[in-house]
């Protein structure tokens, strides 16, 4: 049975993606995958605001949010948490062997920037992470404010994850001097799940050069020499690069601006109707991600039934809450492909399924 994705990830794909991928695979070191290849720099290149390459890893978002640390870290790393992925990053630089700061909000809070500054003026850290958009509470971060506090200290690389916000608002990389921008196949690019896509700043690359464990997968000094040649390490994920050339196609010929207007749209239209059963956003509003809505359940629907209805009924699923939040709140996509009408079909499926669930009127 076929279902349509409202889930923050993996999201629905498009028949024009999934046919892309049914190409016949081609030698990654034939000229045809240089050809590939180099025929989606450039606009990899303007979707992230950067004259950095863009490198293309076959892993899904953790691969590389686990190598960067292996890549840059040297001293110590200040890893900001404020939700399900920001937390288990501090746990991965952990595990990685790095010396790590904890920097903690409470889930549904955005990173403060002036709390990034108190910790870095400690002079104890030459590398941050950070999650623009925490896909697990739906709030978004102020990325322009804390990259302002972030360059203050040149010593510090920032490495950001915008796997859930990349391509829904614009993200200027080398304006706001980023390091370190990577984002994930399967949330906002609407492609398959086993990609993972980032830029890297000549400053972090010349970093890790000097760091002598960084591995071999996800070393960025293998990527760039490769890179150069029109090529990937090792043996790519090549029907997600088909895809990805797809999507590309698809988001030029909407026009950026134009796609991030629908982000902003559509997300605007689910939070007030869901806002007008009388639920309310799990974030504080001027905090509420572009990419999805985190809401409270705090009228207490029996949120696996109602989610068996959708199913069932109306072939699509929500998200009933990630990890702590399982049951407490739900979660519902608006990246990727959505339209005006995809997002009303969505609402009336709402308005019958919680009609049967929730005695609502
Ligand atoms: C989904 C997600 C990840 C993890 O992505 P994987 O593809 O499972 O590795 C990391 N960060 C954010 C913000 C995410 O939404």
């Amino acid at each position: 049975m076929s279902y349509k994705l409202f889930i923050p990830g993996p999201i629905d794909v498009s028949e024009k993606t999934l046919r892309a991928m049914t190409q016949a695979p081609i030698g990654h070191r034939s000229p045809d995958f240089v050809a590939l290849y180099e025929s989606v720099q450039p606009d990899l290149q303007a979707l992230f605001y950067t004259k950095d390459p863009v490198y293309l890893s076959t892993s899904s978002a953790w691969g590389v949010m686990e190598g960067s640390i292996r890549n840059v870290v040297h001293k110590k790393v200040l890893n900001c948490m404020n939700g399900a992925f920001s937390d288990k990053w501090h746990d991965v630089s952990l595990r990685c062997g790095k010396a790590a700061g904890a920097l903690q909000f409470d889930w549904g809070q955005p990173v403060d920037p002036e709390a990034v500054r108190r910790e870095l003026a400690t002079g104890e850290y030459d590398a941050i992470t950070f999650i623009h958009n925490e896909t697990s509470t739906g709030t978004m971060s102020d990325i322009a404010a804390i990259m302002a506090v972030v360059r203050e200290f040149p010593e510090v690389i920032s490495i950001v994850d915008t796997v859930s916000s990349f391509s829904v608002v614009p993200i200027k990389k080398d304006e706001l001097g980023i390091d370190v921008l990577l984002t994930g196949s399967q949330k906002a690019l609407a492609l398959p799940p086993g990609m993972s896509i980032f830029s890297v700043s000549d400053r972090a690359r010349e970093r890790a050069a000097t760091m002598r464990d960084r591995g071999y997968y996800f070393d960025f000094i293998e990527f760039q020499k490769n890179h150069e040649k029109g090529m990937t390490p090792s043996t790519p994920i090549i029907p997600l690069i088909y895809a990805l050339r797809s999507k590309l196609e698809d988001i030029m010929a909407e026009g950026i601006e134009k796609r991030y207007a629908r982000h902003a749209r559509l997300n605007q239209t689910v939070r007030s109707w869901v806002l007008a059963k009388g639920f309310t956003l799990f974030p504080e509003e001027q905090n509420g991600s572009i990419s999805l809505n985190c809401f409270n359940n705090n009228l207490e629907i029996d949120l696996p039934t109602l989610n068996k209805v959708l199913k069932d009924k109306h072939h699509l699923v929500i998200d009933g809450g990630y990890g702590k939040l399982k049951g407490k709140a739900f979660r519902i996509s608006n990246m990727g492909d959505e339209t005006d009408e995809t997002i009303a079909k969505l609402l009336s499926a709402l308005e019958s399924a919680l009609t049967e669930v929730g005695n609502f009127n």
